[in-house]
């Protein structure tokens, strides 16, 4: 094994509502789960992240008249944008992909669950306020290094990336196991600003060669 007991996989939204036929589907999305694979016995620590939204949740532009989704709506706590409906509590939408192979994975993070308040981050929701507790979590288990993967890129994966960086984490994200939305120039934007941050930028097969 490559990775010690400091260092923790996190996997981002690698659920039905994210893939090709789901109800907010990113492009290619699928194409994560083998490269998660391949990558996740390399670790000893693994979290995974579930995106889980009340049906009259805040994000949904079907929750507010005349609206569309994609469209951008100001909230209390800032700038929104509306999804199509997508990983309502207990639907197979909602579900992890039945080939992700993580079994060691040993907390799963629900997020997006405050009917107000959505959550990009498996961190802090998007009032900037709430903790999903994760953070925590990850310090009482001695962990400081995390590398992420999952979906989408621009939205959870960088969100939770700049949190971790943020909260002290070293963190890396492997970027052929993750997949973008892109939404008006959202991905490369997303990159620049995890540059910025320090966030470290590897490919799947970089991790597998130095464990060979
Ligand atoms: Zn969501």
């Amino acid at each position: 094994m490559l990775q010690d007991a400091s260092q923790a996989l996190i996997v981002i939204d690698v659920q039905y509502g994210f893939m090709p036929g789901g109800g907010l589907p990113v492009a290619d999305g699928d194409a994560v789960v083998p490269v998660i694979n391949r990558i996740a016995p390399l670790f000893a620590n693994a979290v995974l992240t579930q995106d889980w939204h009340p049906a009259d949740h805040v994000s949904f532009a079907r929750n507010h008249a005349g609206m569309q989704p994609y469209q951008t709506l100001t909230l209390p706590y800032g700038e929104q944008v509306l999804w199509p409906m997508h990983c309502v509590q207990g639907t197979p939408d909602a579900a992890l992909h039945a080939d992700l192979q993580v079994p060691q994975a040993q907390l799963i993070i629900r997020k997006g669950f405050h009917r107000d308040v959505d959550s990009y981050s498996a961190f802090v929701e998007a009032d900037r306020q709430t903790t999903t507790g994760l953070e925590a979590y990850l310090k009482a288990r001695g962990i400081r290094s995390l590398y992420l993967c999952g979906l989408a890129t621009d939205y959870c994966v960088a969100w939770s990336a700049l949190d971790a960086r943020a909260a002290g984490f070293e963190v890396t994200v492997v970027e052929d196991a993750c997949r973008g939305i892109d939404l008006e120039g959202s991905l490369a934007r997303a990159w620049e600003q995890m540059a910025a941050a320090g966030v470290q930028r590897v490919q799947s097969a970089e991790l597998l060669a130095t464990a060979a």
